[in-house]
């Protein structure tokens, strides 16, 4: 049950061949700095790298590449279908969706929620639909998980003109990863799928937290776009909104542009002014660096306040559960937030800790009620997974 899954970024285009059911990875690539005269196609096949240029490539170019590879890499005549990361699906996906006509318009419609990733998710679904028209498309949402939340969680408190006409609410992001590291948890507590109180904490370069109560998201951190809730690499997560106004009265910006500072130049970013990534500044504060110091500091405070605040939505918490580059690799991180966490009865047992890295599962805590686990997330085996179980019941 061999899946191409599909992931296209406003710049970049990811891609991997694989295996529904064991999980096993045949091909993976990516392309990137697409529509540029230094944009390149790397991918790895049987353990090897390999790199090619593609001056001037866009999406379409970067996606006849990879579909090339698969004929001499023998995978063509292996795939069941082709996966895509959809971002935005707004109010109107709650689950995967086989790709048809309506769905295509249905999220074009969502255009307006996610005009920085919609688009190119988008052409990706075009252009496979074109170069692999004898294959089953499915479309994986971001947002599909949460629409399980309940109107106390997902409504904000602004007129009900605005939330009518326009959509504003609550949609959540990260559905995926959230998803596929419950389910894992739920194995590794040996509690069945709709069995458990879980907080999900996926701190990568995004970040964002979910609560999760019998299998169902029922709160999660991000919101009308990924830009609120925790501190992120370049994302500021949840601020003021009036700060745009003032920022933008004061230095004659638009509201567009400092909103653009709040997603690109803020967060981890922001507070250090030197760089988006916490190794470096982990690293930084350690040598004396007293703005990456303040960095970590904020981000483990503001990632144990809202981590605690969705244990409300839970009503009690069996466990907490760390994935994502900084949850699955970042052991001091994930032991100050921990500690922060200690007055819910979370209690870190340090030498677990440190060796739960490099994809390595497992409890974290020497409390088990409630306790802390980390668990690699693997969002492209889920859209494998939807992909292949979407392909199976038609
Ligand atoms: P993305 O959201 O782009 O997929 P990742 O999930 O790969 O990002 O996470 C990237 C983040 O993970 C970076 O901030 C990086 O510093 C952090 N990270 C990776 N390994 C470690 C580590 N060993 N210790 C601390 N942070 C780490």
């Amino acid at each position: 049950m061999n899946v191409l899954v599909l992931n296209c970024g406003s710049s970049s285009a990811k891609f991997a061949v694989l295996d529904a059911v064991t999980g096993a990875r045949h091909l993976t690539g990516q392309a990137q700095r697409l529509g540029s005269a230094e944009a390149t196609l790397e991918w790895t096949f049987a353990d090897e790298k390999h790199t090619r240029p593609l001056p001037g490539a866009d999406h379409d170019g970067a996606l006849r590449a990879a579909v090339a590879l698969l004929a001499p890499c023998g995978l063509a005549g292996t795939l069941c279908g082709v996966g895509h990361r959809v971002v935005h699906g707004g109010a109107r996906f709650s689950g995967s969706m086989r790709i048809t006509p309506e769905v295509v318009r249905q999220i074009e419609a969502c255009v307006p929620l996610g005009p920085l990733h919609n688009p190119p998710n988008l052409q990706g679904i075009r252009i496979a639909g074109e170069l692999l028209p004898t294959l089953a498309q499915v479309a994986v949402f971001d947002t599909a998980f949460h629409q399980t939340m309940p109107p106390r969680a997902y409504t904000y408190p602004v007129p009900l003109e605005w939330r009518e006409a326009h959509g504003v609410r609550r949609y959540g992001f990260h559905g995926t990863s959230h998803r596929y590291v419950a389910r894992k948890a739920q194995e590794l507590l040996g509690l069945a799928p709709d069995a458990g109180a879980l907080v999900t904490a996926h701190l990568g370069n995004g970040c964002s937290a979910t609560a999760v109560l019998d299998g169902r998201s029922v709160d999660t951190t991000m919101g009308l776009t990924p830009l609120e809730g925790l501190v992120m690499g370049t994302r500021s997560g949840s601020v003021d909104p009036a700060l745009i106004g003032h920022v933008a009265r004061a230095t004659g910006e638009s509201a567009d542009r400092v909103l653009d500072v709040l997603n690109k130049r803020s967060g981890l970013l922001g507070l250090s002014g030197h760089s988006n990534d916490l190794r470096t500044l982990e690293d930084d504060a350690a040598a004396g660096d007293a703005r990456a110091a303040l960095a970590v500091e904020v981000f483990a405070y503001v990632a144990a306040k809202q981590l605690a605040g969705l244990v409300v939505a839970l009503g009690r918490l069996d466990a907490l559960v760390f994935t994502g580059g900084i949850g699955e690799n970042g052991v001091a991180m994930r032991a100050r937030i921990v500690a922060l966490l200690g007055f819910l009865g979370l209690d870190l047992d340090p030498s677990a800790n440190a060796l739960a890295i490099r994809g390595r599962a497992g409890r974290i805590t020497r409390s088990t009620s409630p306790q802390a686990l980390v668990v690699p997330t693997d969002e492209e085996l889920m859209i494998a997974h939807d992909t292949a179980a979407l392909v199976a019941a038609a």
